[in-house]
């Protein structure tokens, strides 16, 4: 096999070659055919998260060790076996669910592997799909796309499911007379705009800073949208909602999109924090009696999310982001490119 390897953090990564990993117990071996470039690996690489106030979680403290195979978005064909796996066929064509726990805890037992202490996650703290091979540790995580295309079914392993998971944290908040504000809908707010006509009632209301992604959120059925960078942009929100929102999402997570976020909630409204720009917010602690209001964080998505989701797909209610495919060569490239930002429109996923 050949994987695009992180050797030392914030470099080039480079192509090694190995023996292809030879799956054992229930293990299953995919050749990797597509491998989504997502913005958390720029963090990844960078070997850092910020978290405000000078403070940084680097990934070496959460034992993530280098040379490292990045690579969450992960679909393939089922290139070999276990002696114990079963539930798929070699040649089968699947995305693989990266988000995997221990299996052994009492949350894994409970099928909440998101909130396991110890995870597995493909790509994250496991080698993952900047390869040619990559190894799941159990069939079940594997999921037919159907008639998804195989590239876009990648990227639901990950920016889909994000942005599907966070819509079903306001569903529940979000009548069909209410408005409910997008923040950020580049990249996975880019998905959270094309899902949620499909999947929630209620009135879209979308914030970016860039033009193009509001021109292209009305496209999408946004009954509004706001330039979150004008001075008047909560006013207009307020304005557009009559008197708020009853969910927002932050697809950005930087303290201005958080402020904006809270201040666009009416009483008794939910924001929802997904973005990873990082840093520090000050909120007043009264708001959450006198609005009533709360504050949860989404991160990433189930297994179960990405099932419904794909079916949401394979209906055909879901209008595909854009897709730039790029060899895996390509991969210190298209990394650079998001870092920099502007330079992606959509997603690039890799081929091998
Ligand atoms: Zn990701
Ligand atoms: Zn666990």
């Amino acid at each position: 096999m050949r994987a695009m390897q992180i050797i030392e953090w914030g470099q080039p990564l480079e192509a090694r070659d190995y023996p292809d990993p030879e799956p054992q117990g229930e293990e299953v071996l995919l050749r990797v055919e597509a491998a989504g470039v997502c913005h958390s690996d720029v963090h990844i690489w960078d070997g850092h998260f910020d978290m405000g106030g000078g403070r940084q979680i680097s990934l070496e403290s959460r034992g993530v060790q280098l040379p490292f195979t990045m690579g969450h978005e992960i679909a393939g064909e089922v290139a070999a076996l276990g002696p114990d796996a079963s539930g798929v066929a070699i040649g089968d064509k699947v995305v693989a669910y990266p988000w995997i726990g221990c299996g052994e805890c009492a949350v894994c037992r409970k099928g909440e592997e998101l909130l396991c202490l110890t995870p597995r996650t493909l790509g994250t703290r496991t080698s993952g799909g900047y390869a040619s091979h990559v190894l799941v540790p159990h069939a079940r995580y594997l999921v037919d796309y159907g008639a998804v295309p195989q590239a876009l079914a990648a990227t639901y392993t990950c920016s889909g499911i994000t942005a599907y998971s966070a819509l079903k944290k306001i569903r529940d908040h979000v009548g069909d007379s209410d408005h409910f504000l997008i923040i950020g809908a580049g990249g996975v707010g880019g998905q959270a705009v094309r899902i949620a006509p499909a999947y929630l009632g209620g009135k879209m209301l979308v914030a970016d800073i860039d033009g193009h992604k509001r021109a292209h959120a009305a496209e999408m059925g946004a009954a509004a949208t706001v330039d979150n960078g004008a001075a008047d942009a909560l006013q207009q929100v307020l304005q557009q909602s009559g008197g708020g929102v009853a969910g927002a999402i932050d697809f950005v997570g930087s303290p201005k999109t958080m402020e904006f976020g809270i201040g666009a909630l009416r009483k008794g409204g939910k924001l929802v924090m997904v973005g990873l720009y990082g840093g520090a917010a000050s909120v007043s602690t009264v708001l959450f009696p006198f609005k009533m209001m709360s504050i949860e964080g989404s991160y990433v998505g189930t297994l179960p999310d990405l099932k419904e989701l794909l079916e949401l797909g394979q209906a055909g209610k879901i209008p595909p982001i854009s897709i730039e495919s790029r060899s895996a060569a390509r991969a210190t490239e298209s990394l650079a490119d998001l870092k920099a930002g502007g330079k992606v429109r959509g997603r690039v996923v890799m081929t091998h």
